[in-house]
């Protein structure tokens, strides 16, 4: 059976992917580099075809989360640098090196149990530059020396996180500076001492967005490349990125409602007219925020806007078709994505439920097939 057949899918527009790999890749400094940010299965964008994809476009670095997702990046095939952004345990050390995988250095104590387990590792230094989430507080020279003294550690990159990069406010912006300030402090200070930084980079979607290219080595991109902005809000420059996910699902069953009936659990909805009501495959199960109807959630069907009525069940919800009379069983409803003239973005999407694409994309669960080849569904 065809993924488009099913009940709910992703279409993943490798084409556009592409594209804003390479638009974002012209808009560094020359010399740095585009570094795929794949964690979370590609931020739902499927993490094998993206990468995968984006490799054969030249991409040469991919970050992932966790030791499980940069193996199955390998195990797929993909042959370029893997850095692991998140906590390994020492443990699996073996692991991290069979796979040709990048550990971050998470803190001095990491580092310290990385290398005591007696296997060659290649590693980053996450610095601590003021979002006290992972990294050793940059101006802690001591633990950067002791680090660099360590056994079994080849220390190929330092790198830190800016966490207001995506605000244009002035107090905020005198933060990133603070924070760059602060890196490159820490990198000047390795390179006076003879310890040899490697690849260092900082920059992640919004310090692209909103920061003069940097002279980095890479610069780490997830959210934009996927053509989307966490949230509505301007940016220091304008790219020509474009979505690259769509999110469709069938409509399974139509209803007629008399006046005074209701539908769906507690009966939330309530018809004061005679209302015709389609069913539409696909529910929080599926990682679509529960409050969507509430929030004016909508779909597009026939390319008319329809709007999201009574509570979204598991793997359902209703939607209010009285204005569109041609809807039948079959038909293909799109959540994400555009269909005809019409267009729902998933920032509005993610703005309606009060949270941001990130989470929204990357909790498009698993039983959503992904497909990168359809034609069109709709229309
Ligand atoms: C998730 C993550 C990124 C990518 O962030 P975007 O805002 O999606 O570009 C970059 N660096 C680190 C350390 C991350 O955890």
């Amino acid at each position: 059976m065809r993924e488009e057949a099913s009940r709910a899918w992703r279409e993943v527009d490798l084409n556009a992917l592409a594209h804003n790999a390479r638009t974002l890749q012209a808009a560094l400094c020359s010399g740095c580099r585009l570094m795929a940010v794949v964690k979370a299965d590609a931020y739902g964008h499927g993490a094998i075809p993206v990468a995968r994809r984006l490799e054969a476009e030249g991409v040469k670095a991919f970050a992932v989360a966790c030791l499980e997702e940069g193996i199955a990046l390998r195990q797929a095939g993909v042959r370029g640098k893997i850095l692991i952004l998140g906590y390994t345990p020492p443990e699996m050390a073996s692991l991290i090196y069979r796979w040709k995988l990048i550990q971050t250095v998470a803190d001095e104590d990491h580092g310290r149990a990385l290398a005591a387990q007696g296997v060659p590792l290649s590693v980053h230094l996450a610095l601590d530059t003021g979002m006290h989430r992972l990294g050793i507080p940059a101006k802690d020279h001591k633990a950067l020396q002791h680090l660099y003294e360590l056994p079994n550690l080849n220390i190929e990159g330092v790198f830190s996180h800016l966490c207001m990069s995506d605000s244009l406010e002035a107090e905020d912006m005198a933060f990133t500076h603070t924070q760059l300030e602060r890196f490159y402090g820490a990198v000047q200070w390795l390179r006076a001492h003879g310890l040899d930084p490697g690849e260092v980079h900082i920059q992640a979607s919004y310090g692209i967005w909103n920061l003069p290219p940097q002279p980095c080595f890479w610069a780490r991109a997830g959210i934009a490349l996927y053509g989307v902005f966490s949230k509505d809000a301007t940016t220091g420059r304008t790219l020509a990125l474009g979505p690259a996910l769509s999110l469709r699902a069938r409509v399974v069953s139509v209803r007629t409602l008399l006046p005074g009936e209701g539908a769906g659990y507690g009966l939330a909805f309530r018809a004061e007219q005679m209302r015709k009501l389609a069913v539409v495959s696909i529910g929080y199960a599926d990682g679509l925020p529960r409050c969507l109807p509430q929030q004016k959630g909508e779909v597009l069907l026939h390319a008319a806007r329809c709007p999201m009525v009574g509570r979204m069940c598991m793997d359902q919800l209703l939607v209010d078709v009285t204005d569109v009379p041609c809807v039948k069983p079959g038909d293909v409803a799109t959540i994400i994505g555009t269909d005809g003239g019409q267009v729902i973005r998933a920032e509005d999407v993610a703005g309606q439920c009060g949270t941001i694409t990130n989470e929204l994309l990357s909790r498009l669960g698993h039983r959503l097939p992904i497909v990168t080849d359809w034609k069109s569904h709709v229309g």
